[in-house]
């Protein structure tokens, strides 16, 4: 009896939960990814990350092949789609991993509704994505947590879960059956191109599941230990960049946490266990926000906090546009800026200080700035960007109640030989360090560059941040 494994965020065979369920089920499953419009023609989508998924589709219909089966395409709304193919193929069960976003949830709904009518069988509830579901981890009210630090002490106590089998050994759809699929709906599998995302840049992130997995165990058998210290350098490659692969489940998180089980006891130094430690609270954080957005769909939304609902933020599209185009005049904002827009990443804490930059030095709604990501990140991510975001505007769950980051500062901490900011702001590139961190830089200095003065007072926007946030306070 046939089965279909509908891949949505999660495009590998190895560690895959669903994937194990149906094979145990059948001998025969067959895989199916349905390019979904609702999704692809929404105006926040990243051509660098429908670059990378096309990619690592392309190498799961090889790692299908290689294990027996087919992965058919599908380009259409899922809703019709995914039971139609079902139907044509005297499909026994579609099998799919649950995901924690509104919109996929509303949809696999309406899904699992049309295959009750048609007597098709269904399994969806597997947390494949997640070492736990976002219903179990909760505080002692059985409510859903909306504080890191009490839900990484719970969650990181529980047991995880192990990696499951790979799947092998099965067979692939008959010639006529192949041809039912494509009256049903099945198509070549077209690239990012044909789609409409041109992405001419480098892909920094490779494809497939070899990779990812190639990226995990380099990382965890030696950056790992240091990621305590580096982690927050962006001109250092201290983090594991595997984000885009967690993002589209290119790599199974049993998997990757067991690796950092494994580089625990490998290396007992105490600066190595700060650094799996650390990490591991990354991957907390992932969760963390995961199970914030299925717990409270409204995030996704605006801001959590009442003090920022009726925020006034300034509309100020000049600003807004130098922010995007990195031309703030702040060298750090700008090389993040431009390193974003250059290679579809930005390192987290250059994340952090642009984000801060665009609510607390231009008083500019966050939302934007959480739009302009999604439109050039690689691993662009509803639940991280959105926590992400929230957490820099301040709006969101982070009990601080206001961060304000300086982004000299920070540049003096985090770059302080300027060699980040020289990497992705080629015009300063000859300018001597302090200047550089300071943002500081002299008017005879500025001569011949073309390179903008600062487009605001950081010390002025934040006291006037500030105001703001009294007045927002006092009134909710
Ligand atoms: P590592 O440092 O190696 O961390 C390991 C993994 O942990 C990451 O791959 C990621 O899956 C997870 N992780 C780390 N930090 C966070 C975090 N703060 N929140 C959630 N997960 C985390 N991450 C995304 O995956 N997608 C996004 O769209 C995204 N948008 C962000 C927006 C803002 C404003 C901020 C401040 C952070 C955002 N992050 C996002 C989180 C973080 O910046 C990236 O996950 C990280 O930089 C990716 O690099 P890495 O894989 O080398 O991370």
């Amino acid at each position: 009896d046939l089965i279909l494994f509908w891949h949505r965020r999660d495009l590998r065979i190895s560690d895959n939960t669903g994937l194990a369920a149906a094979r145990e089920q059948s001998p025969k499953v067959v895989g199916v990814f349905c390019l979904d419009p609702n999704i692809l023609e929404r105006d926040d989508v990243a051509p660098a990350r429908m670059t990378y998924m096309i990619g690592c589709l392309q190498i799961l219909q090889q790692r299908y092949a290689e294990a027996g089966s087919q992965l058919l395409i599908l380009h259409g709304d899922p809703i019709a789609a995914i039971p139609a193919l079902a139907v044509a193929l005297n499909a026994k069960a579609v099998f799919w991993n649950w995901d924690v976003e509104p919109y996929s949830q509303i949809r696999d709904r309406s899904i699992i509704d049309t295959l009750k009518e048609k007597g098709i069988e269904f399994l969806t509830q597997n947390w494949d994505q997640l070492l736990h579901s976002p219903e179990e981890i909760r505080t002692g009210n059985n409510s859903p947590y909306t504080v890191y630090t009490p839900f990484w002490k719970n969650w990181s106590s529980k047991p995880k879960a192990k990696s499951v089998e790979t799947l092998q050994n099965t067979e692939a759809l008959t010639k006529a059956e192949q041809e039912t699929a494509q009256k049903a709906g099945a198509i070549e599998l077209p690239s990012a191109k044909d789609l409409g995302f041109i992405w001419d840049g480098e892909l920094v992130i490779s494809p497939g599941e070899a990779a990812a997995q190639s990226r995990l165990e380099e990382f965890t058998n030696q950056a790992i230990i240091e990621y305590q210290e580096q982690r927050n350098f962006p001109a250092v490659d201290g983090t594991s960049q595997l984000s885009a692969a967690l993002k589209f489940g290119v790599i199974g998180i049993r998997t990757v946490w067991q690796a950092t089980i494994a580089a625990q006891e490998n290396s007992r130094s105490e600066e190595a266990q700060a650094g799996i430690r650390t990490w591991q609270q990354e991957l907390a954080w992932r969760e963390f926000y995961q199970q914030a957005m299925y717990n409270f769909p409204e995030l996704a939304e605006g801001a959590y906090r009442d003090t920022f609902k009726n925020f006034p933020w300034e509309t100020n599209e000049e600003n807004f546009q130098a922010w995007c185009e990195g031309r703030t005049g702040y060298p750090i904002v700008d090389a993040a800026m431009r390193q974003l827009n250059e290679i579809g990443w930005m390192h987290n804490r250059c994340r952090m200080i642009v984000a801060s930059f665009l609510t607390k030095d231009l008083l500019i709604n966050p939302q934007l700035g959480e739009k302009y990501f999604m439109q050039k990140l690689i691993d662009g991510d509803l639940s991280a960007n959105n926590g992400g975001w929230q957490w820099s505007a301040s709006s969101g769950m982070d009990p601080k109640p206001v961060r304000i980051f300086n982004p000299a500062s920070q540049a003096q901490k985090f770059d302080p030989e300027g060699e980040y900011i020289r990497q992705w702001v080629s015009e300063l590139r000859s300018m001597d360090t302090e200047y550089l961190v300071t943002g500081k830089i002299p008017p005879l200095e500025r001569h011949g560059i073309d390179y903008p003065e600062p487009i605001v007072d950081h010390k002025k926007q934040q006291k006037q941040f500030k105001q703001l946030y009294q007045q927002q306070k006092a009134s909710t």
